[in-house]
């Protein structure tokens, strides 16, 4: 009999479609109410050990934890553990403890999640992603440590297990691979916004994720009943009986159901009402299980974020480590296009601390091809893998964060040395490869008929074109308001970019958010964009919205929206034309 909780529906921000059902698995609890309770001064010694007993489980459980997530998936997931044993075992923290314990006669558990508290205080004032992350991994920690000061004992890892929808405050990509290795049913978030790259990872793992619900912590409970709309952001809490019995009936169907979306797709090319072509590719994260239905399709990758294979491993990977990779997913897709981007770390796609420069403000700093020229060494060796790989002539070079013309030709003199190198090797690789540059820092849309000239193609990032054009950092919550890729500065720049583009004769494709949302794409494809590559979760809303679409039409809706001010009126507008498909 299942206990019959009360029944409530939280709303937060949609950031990966699909329904789930599950049971609910808090991972960290924000606030833990600790008493403030006095001890006798006999029992001092006794409050100290078992401060030290505390300590000692939570790196046993800590080192448990590194040994399973490195045998499972590898890299960053279990090197996140390395920073928590560190915050677990730090001496000066620990003494302070102690030493406050011996003053104020007070229990270890309230002197621990004081010091915790005051060490926390500073840190949350950041906005610096890397301080992001020690906030989440200290509280990580400390939630560990007063559990077994608290006699809650070990947070038992068995319960990751498969029906668990998980609820945390923050997720790193990182740790996100860590939860589908679990099979989560879908994620919860306290904070981010639909375009972090936690939201991306989710939905290239079509995990349904509901992200920036900041209620979630007070309202849900681990062993909670949930049910998850990633598509509309609802959270059903305790839903009724008879509803909850439903829903895990469909268990399996639900957990499927956005893969089994996919495996529903058209054959492509995809075809507008009036019979034109239209280009549409998937944006890949992580080489997956999603490959073989989007090969099958005969879908091409669009933008393949090759950043995230550095993430997943916690370090460059080799030149022949990527040459293997890259060889395997073009291969996969051959015929279709694979089109891969070199590395974009930096800024919120954090470094681990060892790569990592400390910037106040990293989103305007070292960051993709800026990083990249700036070490030649893992630049070269990621060129040479993707040179090697290209031989059947189905792979597309793409450079991240172009801003001028000097930046561009610098990264093409290092392709030029890598094509020179390898051909005095001997070796192999498609020296017609075509290479292009993702349209994402205003100074590229500026000056785009400069750039145009000199690359095979553009590929409009929106998410970063966005963020930099309205000065709002997208995967903060409180500007989720302001960044909206439909702004009439970005269509403006988004309009240069083509123009430009066609003048020289190349083509263009629009890969971030935007392409995926049903709503822009009458619109993008009005304004004469040659290809819309999306999150592979989107390709059903596109294309159903593609095969309703007449171009002429299309295209004079893209000439009115030119004209309006306003998001707020853009927005209406398109609307308007998506009721009338
Ligand atoms: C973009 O900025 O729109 C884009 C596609 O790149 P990323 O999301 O990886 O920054
Ligand atoms: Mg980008």
């Amino acid at each position: 009999m299942i206990e019959d909780k009360k029944t409530s529906i939280i709303k937060g921000i949609p950031a990966s479609p699909g329904i789930a059902c599950g049971i609910a698995r808090v991972i960290y609890r924000w606030e833990q109410s600790i008493e403030e309770r006095t001890i006798e001064s006999s029992r001092i010694e006794n409050e100290m050990s078992r401060l030290d007993t505390a300590v000692d489980n939570t790196l046993k459980e800590l080192s448990k934890y590194q040994k399973t997530a490195g045998s499972k998936i590898g890299g960053p997931v279990a090197k996140i553990f390395d920073s928590q044993v560190l915050i677990a075992s730090d001496a000066e923290f620990l003494n302070k403890v102690k030493n406050e314990i011996k003053k104020t006669h007070k229990s270890a558990e309230y002197i621990y999640s004081m010091q915790v508290e005051k060490t926390l205080l500073p840190l949350q004032r950041s906005r610096d992603p890397y301080m992001r992350q020690m906030i989440t991994d200290i509280e990580a920690v400390s939630h560990r440590v007063l559990r077994y000061l608290t006699g809650q004992g070990e947070s038992d890892i068995s319960q990751f297990s498969k029906d668990c929808i998980f609820v945390g405050k923050f997720f790193t990509p990182a740790e996100v691979l860590g939860l589908f290795e679990r099979n989560a049913r879908a994620i919860i978030t306290t904070e981010g916004s639909p375009n972090s790259h936690m939201a991306l990872i989710s939905q290239s793992l079509i995990i349904p994720t509901v992200v920036g619900l900041r209620q979630a912590h007070m309202k849900i409970r681990s062993g909670d009943r949930l049910i998850v709309d990633g598509e509309k952001g609802l959270i059903t809490i305790n839903p009724p009986d008879d509803e909850w019995k439903k829903l895990k009936g469909k268990g399996a169907e639900l957990k499927e159901l956005p893969i089994n979306r996919l495996k529903k797709l058209p054959v492509f090319p995809l075809k507008t009402k009036d019979n034109i072509k239209i280009n549409v590719a998937a944006n890949i994260n992580i080489p997956g299980p999603i490959d073989k239905i989007l090969s099958e399709h005969k879908i091409g990758v669009g933008l393949y974020r090759t950043e995230f294979l550095y993430l997943q491993q916690g370090h460059f990977p080799s030149e022949d480590e990527q040459h293997e990779v890259y060889d395997s997913v073009a291969k996969r897709y051959y015929p279709q296009e694979l089109v891969i981007r070199t590395f974009d770390l930096g800024s919120d796609k954090f470094l681990k601390d060892k790569d990592a420069i400390k910037e106040n403000n990293p989103a305007l700093g070292w960051r993709g091809i800026r990083a990249s020229l700036g070490n030649t060494r893992i630049f070269k060796d990621q060129i040479r893998a993707i040179l090697r790989a290209s031989i059947r002539g189905n792979i597309k070079l793409l450079l991240p964060m172009i801003t001028d013309l000097p930046e561009l030709k610098r990264a093409q003199g290092q392709i030029k040395r890598a094509m020179v190198e390898l051909r005095k090797e001997g070796r192999e690789f498609d020296s017609g490869i075509k290479t292009g540059i993702m349209i994402e820092v205003p100074s590229a849309a500026i000056t785009a008929d400069i750039l145009a000239s000199r690359v095979d193609f553009f590929s409009i990032g929106s998410n970063d074109l966005t963020q930099y054009t309205l000065a709002a950092d997208r995967d903060n919550q409180r500007l989720v308001g302001l960044f909206n890729s439909l702004h009439p500065s970005v269509l403006t720049l988004i309009k240069n970019s083509i123009t430009a583009a066609h003048k020289n004769n190349i083509p263009v494709t629009v890969c971030g958010e935007m392409s995926g949302n049903p709503l822009a794409v009458p619109l993008l494809i009005g304004l004469g964009v040659d290809e819309l590559s999306m999150n592979p979760s989107q390709l059903n809303g596109v294309s159903k919205v593609i095969s309703k679409i007449e171009t002429e039409k299309s295209q004079l809706l893209a000439r009115d929206i030119l004209k309006l001010v306003s998001v707020r009126d853009i927005e209406k507008k398109l609307m308007e034309f998506n009721l009338s498909l």
